[in-house]
């Protein structure tokens, strides 16, 4: 049986105290979310935090709230949360498309949002929707707030902007697409993708597209930035849209691994990514 290295264990009682005991303890000091990467992780000895601080009793990181122009959504939000939402599914289609094929209802009722994209696993399915969508991540240290927009979020595999003292509290996500799609190839029905893509689209007279984000998964790269400008000020014809793909399909950058060689997943970035938009431009209609 697998078990992790000794740690001590605290509940944080609100944000400033997560914070306060981060600074305090140091760098070997973890928050807990969900559990349900960092437990695993540390079974098997992959992190040994020497200090757990459990942020499940923060109610106020939890709320799903609609703004004028953003979704605000919590950090402690379980995915069966967003997946439960009816407003999240009509407003931001392409959060509920990722949500349902993220494992299975025993990890989607404890796991959060925030755990997910501050575990930043380059497989993870909420990076390139967040990064496809323009969210911003509220990240909230001992000087305050600062906002980091997800596409400068990830600064490497399992590696974020949050620092050892800071607390993500946060996601906002600016409501300018019209439509939104997230479609995964996994090997069997809650697995970790073998390349997916997010996109959203707003478009304007005569089907062009005024603006569009588009996010990949597990292809070495959560941005497709190239595949947008090629996009953008062009009518969303079909002839566009898989060239759109071809293109995220050029610059991203897969490895081979378990789940298939290179080219396979290439083949996938740029498919997944033409038909994501093309159900994003249908929904927009
Ligand atoms: C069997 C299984 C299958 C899975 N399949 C998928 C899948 O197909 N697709 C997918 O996307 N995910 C999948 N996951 C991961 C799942 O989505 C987890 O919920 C997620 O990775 C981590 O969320 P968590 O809340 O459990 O985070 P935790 O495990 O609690 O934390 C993860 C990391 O984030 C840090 N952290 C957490 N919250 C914060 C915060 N607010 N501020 C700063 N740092 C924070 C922790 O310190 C830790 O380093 C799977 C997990 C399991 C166990």
């Amino acid at each position: 049986m697998q078990v992790p290295a000794h740690f001590e264990y605290q509940r944080a009682t609100s944000v400033e105290h997560a914070i306060a005991l981060l600074t305090r303890h140091g760098p070997e000091t973890r928050v807990v979310a969900g559990g349900h990467s960092l437990i695993p992780m540390m079974k098997l000895r992959l992190a040994q935090p020497e200090m757990l601080i459990d942020i499940n009793d923060l109610g106020e990181l939890a709320g799903i709230t609609v703004a004028p122009g953003v979704l605000r959504l919590g950090a402690m939000v379980r995915h069966a949360d967003l997946l439960g939402s009816a407003q999240v599914g009509a407003l931001l289609p392409v959060l509920h498309d990722a949500e349902r094929v993220i494992a299975d209802p025993v990890v989607r009722n404890r796991g959060t949002i925030g755990g997910s994209v501050c575990q930043a696993d380059p497989s993870e399915d909420l990076a390139g929707a967040f990064c496809a969508l323009r969210a911003v991540a509220v990240i909230r240290g001992a000087d305050g707030d600062r906002a980091v927009p997800m596409r400068e979020f990830f600064t490497g595999p399992y590696e974020t902007v949050v620092g050892p003292a800071e607390v993500l509290v946060e996601l906002r996500v600016p409501l300018w697409s019209a439509g939104s799609a997230y479609l995964k190839v996994d090997r069997r029905s809650g697995d970790w993708a073998v390349a997916a893509a997010a996109a959203a689209v707003a478009t304007g007279p005569g089907g062009v597209v005024t603006e569009v984000g588009i996010g990949l998964t597990a292809v070495g790269r959560f941005l497709a930035e190239e595949a947008e400008d090629f996009l953008r000020g062009r009518a969303a014809t079909e002839a566009n849209l898989v060239e759109a793909g071809r293109v995220a399909a050029q610059h991203c950058r897969p490895t081979a691994d378990q789940r298939g060689p290179v080219d396979y997943k290439r083949h996938l970035a740029g498919e997944l990514t033409t038909r994501a938009l093309r159900l994003a431009v249908e929904r927009a209609a």
